[in-house]
């Protein structure tokens, strides 16, 4: 693969097929299977999606990030807010310093039903540590299954970045 921009279009020509967004999809909800079999559960504080004041960052493959754009638009879109009953809010555009994820709206995530794999098995809860790391390996080995399936490129990147590289490739 010889540049970014290239990198970008083949990611976003899979993520545009029905049947690689059902697999995307798929992986999605058997993760929020086994997180509801875990017993573990999200407080929503909102703190986590504060990565520096929280000192954590997400990670995720560029076929995710592609997938994602595609499914919510770009961080200038209007997000609707959860619990409020269908009221709807402007994302704050892509800002570099700012403390955390783009998506996040009053302090909590604007796109919480396409929310990426990271977001959804990430808990602060105590003891669940092991666990995470269980399921994480588990969802990244059916990435990599995917990927190779698909004879996709498999980068991981930091969920920002990957944001803003897909944003200034045209995504
Ligand atoms: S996408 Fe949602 S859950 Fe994930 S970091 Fe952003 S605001 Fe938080």
């Amino acid at each position: 693969m010889s540049s970014e921009g290239e990198l970008w279009r083949v990611w976003r020509d899979a993520a545009l097929r029905p049947d690689v967004a059902e697999r995307l999809r798929g992986l999605l909800n058997e993760i929020d299977h086994r997180v509801s079999e875990s017993g573990f559960a999200c407080q929503q504080s909102g703190r986590c999606c504060k990565f520096e004041s929280f000192g954590h960052r997400l990670y995720m493959t560029g076929l995710e990030v592609a997938w994602f754009r595609l499914l919510v638009g770009s961080p200038g879109i209007r997000a609707e807010v959860p619990g409020s009953e269908g009221k709807t809010i402007g994302l704050a555009v892509l800002d570099p310093e700012r403390d955390g994820c783009p998506y996040q709206v009053e302090g909590q995530c604007g796109v919480h039903r396409d929310r990426p794999f990271a977001c959804r098995v990430f808990f602060c809860q105590a003891g669940s540590d092991a666990w995470q790391a269980e399921v994480y390996e588990s969802f990244q080995l059916g990435m990599k299954r995917l990927h190779e399936e698909l004879g996709l490129p498999y980068r991981y990147m930091e969920w920002r970045r990957g944001l803003a590289d897909a944003g200034a490739e045209g995504l």
